[in-house]
């Protein structure tokens, strides 16, 4: 079966009559009588090519051949420095109904099959994945070191966790708590196991099909064959590669996809779910684009921002403070989209952005729900020396549970 994944020729149309509206370039600017950034490509870099806008036309140009060689190297760093955050959908929606974070992943795809793409580092992480299975270059026998001695495991679980690169390898912490609190919580539930293999996210971001979709049919076959009926997910972006371009890939996946916030929202709503010790803090939510603005935006689906905050409510002591740009208007952490292995100053200064923002509500510790939001969130507290700590929901679940 031939994936269905969008290909650049998909969009011509919306290529070809792009309004150059510059409405991508801000938020909300029709409502606001303010200027409020939305895209940290364009703030960093200052350029209009930098903007949506920009990669719009350079999609057109690659459809309609008008690409030099000479121009490469500068059309290669507009179509990459980009952590295809999303938030110009939701400005370019208001005229178009353009899928700009598509159009973005549909024009790298053809960049590399241009031969004009991808950056150095991610070839060299597609490298690593085809490897030992994870874009860290780590070995794959080690994926489940973390695993804390004593976890009840049940080997016929109808509910798996798929652990994911990240958590595996570089906050582990947060792969720890979330086998705890199921656990505490007394979820029967199986790991993937050995043949959890990288969902393939980096790849597919930075326009590396042929090996993301071998890694896809892998997953799914591993996961159907053990009998998972339901596998959740505490990473963003592993939830956003099985939630939207699976099915693309393989078609019907044969089990459910769920991140651990909606499973645990769900067990709230039921009242199986007793959060009784008090954390005494001021906390203010991160919204990951990966469980936000990418289901929200595509195809018309709701994305996961109640179940977060609904959990954080529920949790006694908590004083939930939030920031200018939440929910579908959050500005990006800005590791996504192969921005923190490639362009690592931006990734950097759009985090510290972030934490300026967190850091103006008075809350002490900044909340998310995706070890690669957290690994970039944490890289900019520490380079800041921000008087702010960082935890991802999980965390607060687990140490709050009865
Ligand atoms: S908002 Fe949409 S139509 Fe307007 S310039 Fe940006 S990409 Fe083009
Ligand atoms: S995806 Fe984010 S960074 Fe990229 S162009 Fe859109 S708003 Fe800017």
């Amino acid at each position: 079966m031939a994936d269905k994944l969008e290909k650049l020729e998909d969009f011509r149309e919306d290529l070809i009559t792009c309004g150059h509206c510059m409405g991508c370039n801000v938020f909300n600017w029709w409502t606001l009588d303010k200027w409020v950034d939305c895209c940290p490509s364009g703030k960093k870099f200052g350029f209009i090519s930098y903007f949506a806008v920009g990669r719009v036309e350079l999609g057109r140009a690659l459809l309609e051949e008008e690409i030099e060689p000479q121009d490469i190297e500068v059309l290669k760093k507009i179509a990459y420095a980009c952590p295809t955050c999303g938030a110009c959908i939701l400005q370019c929606k208001e005229f178009k109904e353009m899928d700009n974070i598509a159009i973005i992943e549909a024009l790298r795809a053809k960049m590399v099959e241009l031969g004009y793409g991808p950056m150095p580092e991610h070839t060299k992480f597609a490298q690593a994945v085809d490897t030992v299975n994870n874009p860290y270059g780590e070995p794959h026998e080690k994926r489940f070191d973390w695993l804390p001695e004593g976890t009840n495991l049940d080997k016929d679980a109808e509910i798996g966790y798929f652990v994911g690169c990240t958590s595996a390898y570089r906050e582990q912490e947060l792969a720890k708590a979330t086998v705890k609190l199921l656990n505490k919580a007394n979820i029967n539930f199986q790991l993937i196991g050995s043949d959890e293999y990288c969902c393939g996210s980096p790849l597919l971001r930075t326009g590396i099909r042929d090996k993301a979709i071998e890694l896809a049919k892998h997953n799914v076959e591993t996961i159907k064959k053990k009998g998972i009926k339901k596998v959740i997910f505490s990473c963003a972006g592993c939830y956003r590669t099985f939630k939207e371009d699976y099915p693309k890939i393989v078609g019907d996946l044969g089990f459910e996809v769920i991140h651990v916030t909606q499973f645990f929202e769900q067990m709230l709503k039921e009242g199986l779910l007793k959060l009784k010790k008090p954390i005494n803090k001021i906390i203010t939510y991160h919204d990951p684009c990966h469980m936000g603005r990418h289901i929200h935006l595509t195809k018309k689906k709701i994305g996961v921002f109640d179940a977060p905050r609904n959990l954080l409510k529920a949790i006694p002591g908590i004083e939930l403070k939030e920031m200018v740009r939440i929910r579908e208007n959050a500005w990006c952490c800005g590791a996504g989209g192969g921005v923190k292995a490639a362009f690592k100053d931006l990734a950097l200064t759009t985090a510290i952005d972030r934490i300026e923002e967190a850091l103006s509500t008075g809350a002490e510790i900044l909340v998310s729900a995706c070890p690669f939001c957290r690994r970039n969130l944490m890289d900019a507290i520490n380079a800041k020396n921000a008087s702010i700590d960082f935890k991802d929901i999980v965390e607060l679940l687990e140490e709050s549970i009865d």
